[in-house]
C-alpha cells in the first residue's frame, strides 16, 4: 500500500488501550484535534482488555463489563470529540526531527507532540493446552486481578507460574477464592520481595512447588488438571487444578523507541514531572512506562495527565 502524504498534526497518539484512549478524549476535547494510532496487525486495537472477559474492577460498572465492550466504549468516546483513529502500526518513530516523524506500516505523521502508550503485553509461556484455541481463556490467564473472581475458579485448586512479586501477590488475591493455590516456581527460592514473600508462604491456603514446572494443561470445556514436572527428580503429576495464572512478568512494547527515547534497562519509558519523557512534549502513559500498578484505572489515569501535559506545554510552547 502506498503511504499517505504526510501532514503535520499537534498530537499523535501512539496506542489504543485505557491510556491511549483516555489520553484522546481529554487532547480531542481540548481541540488539539488527535490523530490516534490505534495498531492492527501487532494485536487488537484496544490492548490487553480486548483479551479479558468479565471486567469487574472498572468503577462506574457495578455489574462488571465485558473487555472488548469497555473499549469499544472508550474507542467512541474518544472518536465522538474528534479524535482520528487510525488503524494501523507505527514501526519506527524520528525524535531527532521536529515536529516528530512517526512511521507506520501504511501511514505516517509529523507531529508537534507525541503521547506514546503502547502498553505491555504479560509473558506467556507455550505450555500444550495453554495456547490460544485451547485453555487460554477458558481457565488460563495471565491476569489474577483482571480474571481471579470468575465462578469458574471459586472453590478449586489454582496454580499460579512464576516466583516474582506478581506471583505471590496473585497467589494471595486468589487464596479469596481457591480451595488452594499453588505457586509452581522453576527454582528454589523466590524472586520476590521478602514481605510479600512471607504474607504468600504464611497463608494456610498457599502451597509452593519449589524447582517445578507445568508441562500441560488439560480438561473439558474449562482447565480441570495440570501437569507438574519437579525439574530435580524428573517426576510428572497430573493434579486436579481449575486454572492457571502465568505470572512471570510483562513486556512493554518499546522496541521501537530503543535510541529514541529514554527507557529503563528493564524497557519501560522514563518519565519525570508527570509523564514527560527526557524529549520536550513527548509524554509516555500506561503501561509502557508503569510496571508496577498496571490496571485499566491507573492506565486510563495517565492517558488524562499525558493529555493534560501535552496541552499545558503546546501551550507554553505556543505551539497549540
Ligand atoms: P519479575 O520480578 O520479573 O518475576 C518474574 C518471575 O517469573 C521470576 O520469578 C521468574 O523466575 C519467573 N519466570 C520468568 N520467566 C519464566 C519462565 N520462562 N518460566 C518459568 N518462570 C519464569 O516479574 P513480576 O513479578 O511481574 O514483577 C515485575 C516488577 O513489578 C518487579 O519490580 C516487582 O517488584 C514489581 N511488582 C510489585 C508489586 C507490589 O509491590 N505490589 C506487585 C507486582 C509486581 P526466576 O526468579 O527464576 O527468574
Amino acid at each position: 500500500m502506498t503511504k499517505h502524504k504526510a501532514e503535520t498534526v499537534n498530537l499523535v497518539i501512539i496506542g489504543s488501550g485505557p491510556a491511549g484512549y483516555t489520553a484522546a478524549i481529554y487532547a480531542s476535547r481540548a481541540n488539539l484535534f488527535p490523530v490516534l494510532y490505534e495498531g492492527f496487525f501487532s494485536g487488537p486495537a484496544g490492548g490487553q482488555l480486548m483479551t479479558t472477559t468479565d471486567v469487574e474492577n472498572f468503577p462506574g460498572f457495578p455489574e462488571g463489563i465485558m473487555g472488548p465492550k469497555l473499549m469499544d466504549q472508550f474507542r467512541n468516546q474518544a472518536a465522538r470529540f474528534g479524535t482520528k483513529i487510525i488503524s494501523d502500526d507505527v514501526v519506527s518513530v524520528d525524535f531527532s526531527v521536529y515536529p516528530y516523524h512517526v512511521v507506520g506500516k501504511n501511514h505516517e505523521h509529523y507531529a508537534k507532540s507525541v503521547i506514546i502508550a503502547t502498553g505491555a503485553n504479560a509473558k506467556r509461556l507455550e505450555i500444550p493446552g495453554a495456547n490460544e484455541g485451547e485453555f487460554w481463556q477458558r481457565g488460563v490467564t495471565a491476569c489474577a486481578v483482571c480474571d481471579g473472581a470468575m465462578p469458574i475458579f471459586r472453590g478449586k485448586d489454582l496454580y499460579v507460574i512464576g516466583g516474582g512479586d506478581s506471583a505471590v501477590e496473585e497467589a494471595t488475591y486468589l487464596t479469596k477464592f481457591a480451595s488452594k493455590v499453588f505457586i509452581v516456581h522453576r527454582r528454589d527460592e523466590l524472586r520476590a520481595s521478602k514481605i510479600m514473600a512471607e504474607r504468600a508462604l504464611s497463608h494456610p491456603k498457599v502451597e509452593i512447588l519449589w524447582d517445578s514446572v507445568v508441562t500441560k494443561v488439560d480438561g473439558g470445556h474449562v482447565v480441570e488438571h495440570v501437569v507438574i514436572k519437579n525439574l530435580k527428580t524428573g517426576v510428572e503429576t497430573k493434579k486436579p487444578a481449575g486454572g492457571l495464572f502465568f505470572a512471570i512478568g510483562h513486556t512493554p512494547n518499546t522496541a521501537f523507541l530503543k535510541g529514541q527515547v529514554d527507557l529503563h534497562d528493564n524497557g519501560y519509558i522514563k518519565v519525570r514531572d508527570g509523564t514527560r519523557t527526557n524529549l520536550k512534549l513527548v509524554y509516555a502513559c500506561g503501561d509502557a512506562m508503569d510496571h508496577v500498578y498496571r490496571q485499566a484505572i491507573t492506565a486510563a489515569g495517565t492517558g488524562c495527565m499525558a493529555a493534560l501535559d501535552a496541552e499545558r506545554d503546546l501551550a507554553a510552547e505556543g505551539l497549540d
